[in-house]
């Protein structure tokens, strides 16, 4: 017997094997899915706290596996990462979240859809044309679309991944740099990315109203885009008291279970509607 089979610091296990070929015959099975149309978009509303005015939809990619149920990204989106299955899948969510778009403009009621993308999918050399071709095949402006990045985004590759944001800037797409506070952008690095909003993570929006250091660090995020001339959006408010909170702290722009958990994007159009019938326009 291995010693170092035994005992409490084994490095290697046999249910770490059966997790790994379970993760890769997930991959497969993803891959498949993409296709067969077991993945699903949900969305949430962004909200101007002031207004109630909704100022887009951001959209969260869901798996509707056969046998282990509805799978949220995390359970997936690390590993398809890593295996190159993501950008299969953000071109699929990317085509829902634009033909939405167009059929959304109809009603007037919202003109903005958010996608979450990856920093494989940024450096990947078919985005643009990927964009290009869908806002031509469905009539969107570029405008239309907002991009959530990571932070983490922008570490491996620094010089790549801001030559890829200028291009996405020039095309007409806004920016958001997703999760901020988590990372370790510096101030002066920020300033010059081509973004137009910071969303400031739900770790330090959740307990705002009870925590003084995350309503110090948020208050700290709200001044640097200010002085920035960049917009802030708050992810995560689940409680009135948040809202009020940040609205005094000159931030307007929130999203969270306050407002709406995520749901169908099949269901977005009948949302709006109910909300600007209890938010009157
Ligand atoms: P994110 O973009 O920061 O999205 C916010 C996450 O918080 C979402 O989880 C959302 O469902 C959840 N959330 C929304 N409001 C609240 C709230 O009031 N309280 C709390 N506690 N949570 C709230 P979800 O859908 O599981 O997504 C997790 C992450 O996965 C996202 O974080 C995003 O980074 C990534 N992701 C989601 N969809 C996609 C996608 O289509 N493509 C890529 N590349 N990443 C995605
Ligand atoms: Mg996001
Ligand atoms: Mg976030
Ligand atoms: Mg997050």
């Amino acid at each position: 017997h291995h010693s170092w089979l035994q005992g409490k610091s084994q490095v290697f296990s046999p249910e770490m094997l059966h997790f790994t070929s379970d993760k890769l015959s997930l991959m497969a099975e993803l891959r498949q899915a993409i296709g067969e149309g077991q993945l699903a978009l949900y969305v949430q509303p962004q909200i101007d706290m002031q207004s109630r005015e909704v100022l887009a939809g951001e959209v969260y990619v869901r798996w509707r596996h056969p046998s282990r149920g509805l799978m949220t990204p995390d359970s997936f989106l690390a590993l398809a990462e890593e295996t190159g299955v993501i950008y299969p899948l953000t071109q699929w969510v990317l085509k829902e979240a634009v033909a939405m778009i167009a059929q959304l403009a109809q009603s007037q009621q919202v003109s903005k859809i958010a996608v979450n993308i990856s920093s494989k999918d940024l450096l990947h050399d078919e985005l643009i044309d990927t964009l290009e071709m869908l806002f031509d095949k469905y009539k969107v402006k570029p405008q239309q679309l907002m991009l959530e990045l990571k932070e983490q985004a922008l570490v491996a590759e620094p010089a790549r991944a801001m030559s890829m944001m200028q291009r996405l800037h020039r095309l007409g797409v806004e920016l958001a740099l997703d999760d901020f506070g988590t990372g370790f952008s510096s101030l002066a690095y920020l300033r010059k990315l081509p973004i137009q909003h910071v969303k400031v993570d739900c770790s330090f929006i959740g307990d705002l109203h009870r925590s003084d250091m995350h309503s110090a660090i948020t208050g700290a995020i709200i001044d640097m885009a200010r002085n920035l001339e960049l917009g802030v959006i708050a992810e995560g408010v689940e409680e009135l008291e948040v809202e009020q909170k940040l609205l005094r702290m000159g931030c307007q722009r929130g999203q969270g279970f306050l407002y709406s958990r995520p749901f169908e994007l099949s269901g977005f159009a009948v949302w709006l509607k109910q909300w600007y019938q209890q938010n009157a326009k």
